[in-house]
């Protein structure tokens, strides 16, 4: 494939014209090439907005999606094809997103034959689909079956035999792993990172799931209301997570091997509706530290350092971070 030099998403974030799907804020992040870059946020952070406006799924109406510096945002259909050699997605549910009427070589084909609609070579294609199919962990033999034969990771796994099979940049993955047993969530997480350094593969990786996203990502995005609060490097954002919102995620997920200082930030009251943004920090209504200027100021998402950039006062007043 090609080289993804950048992904770059916002300046200024993208709007959305549904209003059941909430704007997406100020969310602006690149993916290099061979990153796996994922974005954590609680159902209705607008993670799924972000990763479906990429993909085009949506069509954001503001904003701006670079590859390489070519903005797709806007993009038709037509303009879209020859990218969707170069993106790919997978989605949470494989069951529901693998035609049911399809065998799995016609599912695993379809991409590759959208791009390449000149006559070929049939048997090429079947040897192509074969290979494919080993890569991900299946066999020849389960070519001629239907989705239904298939158990949750093996249809996971079909959905990443159909996105690889047009060798692309970029796969974004919406919620991969979340409907799988914890076990298979393992395996189809480690032949993700197997394929990312095989084919230098970039990831853009939804989750709710933080030691998910411990165990797949170079780069985290926190995302909260639409805006991201926090991004680093995976081991910076482990070690020292600064956003009260990252800090409260990590005390609530149990299976991260803990820190020795572990401390406990409980998260109260419910996520406030998108369609009604509180006053300055979104998280002000449910953030243990506000104080009044969280409400007059929006915070700014600034770099402090290691890659790692935080929107918070905090930053700014920090002995005022007495937990
Ligand atoms: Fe909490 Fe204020 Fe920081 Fe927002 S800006 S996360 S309300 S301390
Ligand atoms: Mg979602």
């Amino acid at each position: 494939g090609g080289i993804l030099d950048r992904l770059r998403v916002g300046r200024g974030g993208f709007k959305l014209d549904n209003p059941v799907v909430h704007a997406v804020n100020g969310v602006s992040f690149s993916i290099a090439q061979g990153e796996i870059m994922a974005l954590v946020g609680e159902s209705g952070c607008g993670k799924s907005t972000v990763a479906k406006s990429i993909a085009r799924i949506y069509k954001p109406t503001g904003g701006e999606v670079r590859i390489d510096g070519e903005d797709i945002a806007q993009y038709g259909f037509a303009d879209m094809l020859p990218i969707r050699s170069r993106m790919q997605m997978i989605f949470q549910d494989p069951y529901a997103s693998l035609n049911p009427r399809q065998r799995v070589r016609d599912i695993v084909a379809e991409p590759l034959l959208e791009q390449r609609k000149e006559a070929r070579d049939r048997g090429a294609v079947r040897d192509e689909i074969a290979a494919l199919l080993a890569r991900v962990g299946l066999n020849a033999e389960h070519a001629g079956r239907y989705p239904h034969q298939f158990s949750g990771g093996q249809r996971q796994r079909i959905g990443i035999a159909r996105a690889l099979s047009v060798r692309p940049d970029l796969i974004v993955a919406d919620e991969p792993v979340s409907a799988l047993d914890v076990s298979i969530q393992a395996q189809i997480l480690n032949l993700m990172k197997d394929l990312r350094d095989e084919f230098g593969l970039a990831y853009l990786f939804i989750s709710h799931d933080l030691s998910v996203v411990h165990h797949i990502a170079d780069s985290v995005g926190v995302m909260y209301l639409g805006f991201i609060v926090e991004k680093a490097p995976r081991d910076v954002l482990f070690a020292r997570p600064r956003h009260p919102y990252t800090r409260a995620l990590l005390s609530a997920a149990p299976s991260i091997k803990p820190k020795r200082d572990k401390e406990e930030i409980t998260l109260s009251g419910e996520v406030p509706s998108a369609l009604a943004l509180p006053s300055g920090c979104c998280f002000r209504t449910r953030c243990p530290f506000a104080w009044d200027r969280c409400a007059a100021e929006r915070p700014a998402l600034q770099d402090i350092g290691d890659g790692q950039a935080v929107a918070c006062h905090l930053i700014d007043e920090p002995e005022r971070d007495t937990a």
